[in-house]
This record gives structure tokens, sequence and C-alpha cells, in this order.
């Protein structure tokens, strides 16, 4: 075992001390993992927007002084106790979201949300003793998401951390643990368009984009992407998109736009937006007798969704998702497995790269709706 097995570690983190304040490069110490838990050595993370939500705080429930981050990859540094299925050495991906395998969800076919490790975005502590792992000069640091990857080592509870192939480069296959496998999954396992329908897609970051991959892979003669930012439609080519609208340049709601383009309504409708508007003409545009929305998007706390009974009378479904319905210990090893064998492409969802200590340059370009992941590097 590693020597530092047992130890505390201080390593750099970014803390997020305010909201919408830059996070602040700085030394803490990351206590040893305790039952049931890892520790990692992030290798590489990147920004996704559920971050950005949680930091600015706006529509979500303010924790500070908080080690955000949940899209990553690194090595597992020390295990706790109790730990079977890790060691030191493994490349792993963690996850917002755990599989224990023992509960009635994990024992389920049908569910991921797993009772015991489901994500909680509230939760700032650990599990097994109501702790952080994380502190400076004693003051606890609280965590996210269960992963907190803007640290050169993190604690994570076993059961959210997937084992994968050591061959995978983990600066690829760190956007496998949020931003693809949400998006894709969305549409794979829970929006599931037949071959030959259309698909419309409501928001093209990395999310939706790999929304959009999702219904290409499965034969969508039709995937129109919607985005207030049109920036983002030349990029959408690449992932399937066949058409745009920019709700902005309609003077109609975005749902009869698109009814009058697809004679009724689309077959599938995924939303990647976070925004309640786009949930609600998500369900409203899909085709009466048959049509599925799906939502994605993080909702800002106190949304609510409104609209009239008659969108569900007229057979129409709608449904949400976390992380695309995948079990991460069980699925994320065979997504890489898939991405090793060249059957999907990660390369041209990573669209920036910065050093860690230039985390909020990641920030600032995701703010400013440039890009899709910017892959932070933890060694820089
Ligand atoms: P992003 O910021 O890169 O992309 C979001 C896109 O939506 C942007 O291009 C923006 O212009 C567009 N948009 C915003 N409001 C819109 C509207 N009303 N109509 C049309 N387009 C609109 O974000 P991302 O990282 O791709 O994440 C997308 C969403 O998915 C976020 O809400 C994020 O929190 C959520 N998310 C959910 C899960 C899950 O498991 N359910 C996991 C990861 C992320
Ligand atoms: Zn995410």
């Amino acid at each position: 075992m590693d020597s530092t097995t047992g130890k505390v570690i201080k390593c750099r983190a970014a803390v997020a001390w305010e909201a919408g304040k830059p996070l602040v490069i700085q030394e803490v110490e990351v206590a040893p993992p305790q039952a049931m838990e890892v520790r990692i050595k992030i290798l590489y993370t990147s920004l996704c927007h559920t971050d950005v939500y949680f930091w600015e705080a706006k529509g979500q429930t303010p924790v500070f002084p908080r080690i955000l981050g949940h899209e990553a990859a690194g090595i597992v540094e020390s295990i706790g106790e109790g730990v079977t299925d890790l060691a030191p050495g493994d490349h792993v991906l963690p996850v917002f979201t755990g599989e224990c395998k023992e509960c009635a969800h994990c024992k389920s076919e049908e569910s991921n949300m797993c009772e015991l490790l489901r994500i909680n975005p509230d939760r700032k502590v650990m599990i097994s003793d109501g702790e952080a792992r994380f502190s400076i000069d004693g003051q606890p640091i609280y965590h996210f998401l269960g992963t907190s990857t803007f640290s050169e080592y993190t604690v994570v509870h076993s059961g959210c951390v997937a084992k994968i192939n050591p061959q995978a480069p983990l600066d690829k296959v760190c956007v496998l643990s949020c931003g693809f496998c949400t998006g894709f999954g969305a549409t794979v396992n829970v929006a599931k368009p037949k071959k030959g329908s259309t698909v419309a897609i409501f928001g093209l970051g990395a999310v939706g984009l790999s929304a959009a991959e999702g219904a290409r892979v499965l034969g969508a003669s039709r995937i129109i992407g919607v985005d207030l930012n049109s920036n983002r439609f030349e990029t959408a080519k690449q992932f399937g998109c066949t058409e745009f609208v920019n709700p902005l340049e309609h003077t109609k709601p975005v749902q009869e736009v698109l009814a009058e383009m697809t004679n009724g309504g689309v077959d599938r409708a995924v939303e990647c937006t976070g925004n309640i508007n786009a949930m609600i003409q998500a369900l409203e545009c899909v085709h009466d007798g048959w049509g599925v929305a799906v939502l994605v998007g993080v909702p800002h706390k106190d949304a609510v969704f409104k609209t009239n009974p008659i969108q569900f009378l007229t057979e129409k479904t709608l449904k949400g998702t976390f992380y695309g319905h995948y079990k991460p210990r069980t699925d994320l090893p065979v997504i890489v497995e898939q991405y090793l064998n060249g059957e999907l492409e990660l390369e041209k969802f990573i669209t920036h790269s910065v050093s860690f200590s230039e985390i909020n340059k990641a920030f600032e370009l995701m703010l400013a709706g440039e890009g899709l992941r910017c892959i932070i590097r933890m060694d820089g």
C-alpha cells in the first residue's frame, strides 16, 4: 500500500468561499478515507454547468466554503476499511450519483436511483460520520455531490467510484463521469427514439450535444437543435443536428414553430438547459399519441412545471433522468471499453484545456457560452 495510507495529505484545492467569487487555489488538508471510502488523486477534471449553478447559488442552496467539481478522472491513492473491490493504483471515474449494489433500486433493472448514494446536492459531508474530509486550519471545507474533484486529492464513497480499464486516457474519459453519459443515456436509455424519427434537443452544451449524438447513433433522421445561443449551431452539426431553431428569432412560441416544422410535433424531445420554460416547451412540442419528452437540466430550486393536463390526456409522456439512467459502477466500465473500441467520439466535446491554477478561466468560458468542455489539468 501507498506510504500515505492513513495519513492526512496536504494538497492544492480550488475553494469556493463565496457565491459567484473566483475560486481560491490554496492548501487544504485531506483526511484519510473512512469505512467504505476511497481517497483519489485527481488527474483531470472538467467543468459542468451544475458546478456553475451551485457556485452562483442564485437558484440553489448556498453552501460555502465548498470544493466543487464532479466530472473527473483519477487514481485511487488509498482505501478505507471494508473496501474490497478497489485498490490503490486503480484508474477510476468518480460519479455524482452512486450504486451501493444492495438496495431495491440497485437490484432493480429499472432504476439508477440508489437509496444510499443517489445524488444529493445539499449534502456537504460524508455519509458515514457526517464530517467533511477537507479542512484548512481546522475549519471544515464542505463537499459537493460527494465528489469535490477541484482538489488534487479527494475522498469519495466507494459506491460512487467506477473502476475502469487503465489503458483509457484519463484526460478524455473524464467527460464520461458526467456530461457525456448524462446526455447520451437520456436519449438511448430513456427517450429511445426509433430509427427514422424526429428528435428535438433543447440546449446544445456538452450534455445536449451528447443527447444529439445518442439520437444520431440510434438513426434519427431529423435532429432539431434548439438554443438561445446561435453560436452553438455550427458545432452542433458535428453531433448530428440537422436543423436549428433559436427561439429568440421567432415571435411564436417555440413549440408552435416545432409543430409546424414537423407536421404536428417531434417524436422525442430531450431538454438539457436547466431552464423551466425550455422544460415545458420540450413536453409541449412532442407529438400527441406517442411523443416522449425527457428532462435532464437541473432546475432552479423553486421552479414549478406548469402545463395543461390535456398534454398528458393526449398520450404524451414526460420523464426525467439523472446520469442518463446509467448505473455508474456497472455501466461506466463498459462505456469506457466502447470508447477504447472507437465506438464513441469524446474528443469533439473537449474544446478547451487549462491548468489547475487557471481554473477560473473555465468558469468564464462557460458563463460566456463558449466551447463545450474545458479540461482542467491538475498538474499545472
Ligand atoms: P451548458 O451551459 O454548456 O449548455 C446549456 C445550453 O442551454 C447553452 O447552450 C444555453 O445557451 C442553452 N439554453 C439555456 N436556456 C435555454 C432555453 N430557454 N432554451 C434553449 N436553450 C437554452 O450546460 P451543460 O453542462 O451542457 O449542462 C446542461 C444542463 O444539464 C444543465 O442544466 C446541467 O445542470 C444539467 N445536468 C444534468 C445532469 C443530470 O444528471 N440530470 C447531469 C449533468 C448536467
Ligand atoms: Zn455534471
